[in-house]
């Protein structure tokens, strides 16, 4: 039986939304959009949320917004997906890459400290695979710091919470992705929190070319009105089409949430007694489950991916080591040395089916996989 690496919970039905929005004159970001800010607002409990169409133009935004720029250095993590690095350069600023934990992945406060120069103008802490870094901690070391920014990449973790906080609560700016396979979907988009109301201003003009006012505000009162350039900015704002998407998505999210929660235990016991590499999981915290990662030597990585996939069984990598990637390698030459921790667990690692919806046959289907193909293969 064939088992799929994800099957995203949209529906036919969910066309009903789109179609209520072409009734509308309006299109692009609106009174929807709006909608969704505040129940996103009330979700996170924090006064300012705005809709985007990608992480990633959002982390683009965030940056112009924080006035960040060349020569200006931004600390991220080198085991993270490449749009967390990529952002730093669409400013002209330079990524400075740094380890992460070997038992959860997570980039620690300490490698931050040990980073930190005149020039750092903001971290961005990566909650990967659903786990969060410890934000009390990097408050911490950034304590006398108050020009460094921290943007947390919430990419894998809008259900999550660590020390009783959540995304947003303890950052300047906070964002999430809509991404196909991310747990909160409509195909492409995300989101940006803050609980600073001036950030919040900035943030409406970076998110928008840069400009005073948006679409539905210039034709408001049915007469049009002048706006200006105020500053740089990108173009990140969602349409209305697709966040019609999200209110139903976001009010059940965390009733999806046990039901990963199940999936990832079962696999969790299914392999701790095994060779196989696992995440630790953190203390004191909810995990929002996006991913299950496993990690082989690195020889037997593709092997391992080879024979999954002929068994019929979806499987992807998160992450090869951005440091890895050429176009790093042609910027920076080999950081390898400098972040073993990342590039070991990259080199290894593969992700299994997690999604609600995953059958426990399915499932089982996996668990046997890996047991009978890719544990002997460790011998
Ligand atoms: C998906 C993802 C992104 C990029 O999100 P987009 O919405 O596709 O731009 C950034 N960081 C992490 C950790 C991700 O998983």
């Amino acid at each position: 039986m064939p088992v799929a690496f994800y099957r995203h919970p949209l529906q036919a039905s969910d066309s009903e939304k789109i179609a209520r929005v072409l009734d509308t004159p309006f299109l692009t970001s609106g009174q929807i959009g709006r909608q969704v800010e505040d129940q996103l607002c009330g979700f996170f409990d924090v006064p300012h949320a705005l809709l985007l169409n990608s992480w990633t133009c959002g982390a683009h935004a965030a940056l112009l917004a924080l006035d960040v720029g060349p020569g200006d250095e931004v600390i991220v993590p080198a085991m993270t997906f490449i749009a967390t690095a990529s952002v730093v350069e669409h400013v002209g600023a330079k990524p400075i890459f740094v380890d992460v934990d070997p038992a959860t992945l997570l980039m620690t406060p300490d490698a931050v400290a040990g980073a930190l120069t005149d020039r750092t103008r903001a971290v961005i802490p990566v909650h990967i695979y659903g786990q969060m870094v410890d934000m009390i901690g990097l408050r911490e070391v950034l304590s006398g710091r108050p020009d460094i920014a921290i943007i947390e990449d919430a990419a894998h973790a809008f259900e999550s919470e660590r020390d009783g906080m959540r995304p947003g609560a303890c950052s300047d700016i906070a964002i999430f992705s809509f991404y196909a396979t991310k747990n909160v979907t409509c195909g492409e988009g995300g989101a940006m929190i803050t609980r600073s109301a001036a950030l919040h201003e900035k943030l409406v003009q970076t998110r928008l070319h840069g400009m005073t006012s948006d679409a539905a505000n210039r034709y408001k009162s049915g007469q049009y009105r002048h706006w200006d350039m105020a500053r740089l900015g990108a173009k990140a704002n969602l349409p209305d089409l697709l966040a019609a998407l999200l209110p139903d998505q976001i009010s059940t999210v965390r009733d999806r949430l046990p039901e990963r929660a199940r999936l990832a235990d079962r696999y969790l016991k299914a392999f701790e007694n095994t060779p196989l590499r696992l995440v630790g999981r953190i203390g004191n915290a909810v995990h929002a489950h996006h991913l299950f990662p496993i990690c082989v030597p690195a020889d037997l990585r593709d092997r391992a991916i080879q024979e999954l996939n002929t068994a019929g069984i979806g499987v992807t990598v998160n992450y090869r080591a951005v440091t890895r990637m050429s176009h790093y390698r042609s910027q920076f030459g080999n950081l390898d040395s400098s972040v073993p921790v990342s590039t070991e667990w990259g080199e290894g690692t593969l992700t299994l089916p997690l999604f609600p919806g995953l059958t426990d046959d399915e499932q089982e289907e996996v668990i046997s996989a890996v047991l009978e193909k890719v544990v002997p293969l460790i011998g």
